[in-house]
């Protein structure tokens, strides 16, 4: 499957094909024609699978066939990234840097162990589209309305098992309650395994999901 044959935007397909992607691998070729329609996904996946185009390419073609008609304050998320650990987040960021480079939507990493003070700067003065944050340091964000996530319509948890075995899920379950009801976001969970407290939360979280696994 090439991603030309699927119902992507010409301006995310113009990125793909800068980063020299033409074929879905195995996880974005089960998952785009579910999430590009909207539907939740729950999805078996390693790093190294390009989980992370899989996502970031469903989310984004949605804010692009959807634009945004109302104003509103720059630091409401569009779109939410939840991973473990600084790497990936920051790993995240910069495919979805890539992925949105031929269209204005902006992306903001919210890590621990960055500047706060850069990254309270950037909250204040960027676009928040596409929020990418590790656990900690955006319950601290959000708590404390630097960031708003009531209007959030796109949310992608990833390596929920690893989430789970750090110790964020009362975090992470702090954060999910402050974004829109699950029926009226998308949700897209990735776990490289599915223990059954992994299974349980990705119940919970997500609304008549697909499931994948690679
Ligand atoms: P990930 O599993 O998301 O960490 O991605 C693993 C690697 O595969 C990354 O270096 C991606 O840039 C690359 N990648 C993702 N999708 C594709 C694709 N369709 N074709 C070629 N490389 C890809």
């Amino acid at each position: 499957l090439r991603f030309h044959d699927l119902n992507i935007p010409d301006r995310i397909l113009k990125s793909i094909s800068e980063m020299g992607f033409e074929y879905c691998s195995e996880i974005q070729a089960e998952s785009l024609p579910m999430t590009l329609q909207g539907y939740d996904i729950i999805g078996q996946a390693q790093t190294g699978t390009g989980k992370t185009a899989a996502f970031l390419i469903a989310m984004i073609s949605d804010f692009l066939d959807y634009p945004l008609e109302e104003k509103r304050a720059n630091n409401f998320a569009r779109g939410l990234i939840i991973a473990p650990t600084r790497e990936l987040a920051l790993q995240i960021a910069e495919d979805a840097v890539k992925l949105t480079s031929n269209c204005a939507l902006n992306v903001v990493a919210l890590v621990g162990g960055l500047s706060y003070e850069q990254q309270k700067a950037a909250v204040a003065t960027e676009n928040v589209d596409i929020l990418v944050a590790t656990p900690g340091r955006l319950l601290d964000f959000a708590r404390s309305r630097r960031v708003q996530l009531g209007k959030v319509e796109c949310l992608v948890l990833d390596e929920a098992d690893r989430m789970l075995s750090m110790g964020f899920i009362p975090d992470v379950k702090s954060i999910i309650r402050m974004t829109p009801h699950k029926e009226s976001r998308q949700t897209m969970l990735f776990s490289a395994t599915f223990p059954k407290d992994v299974q349980v939360l990705a119940r919970q979280w997500t609304y008549f999901p697909k499931e994948v696994s690679v």
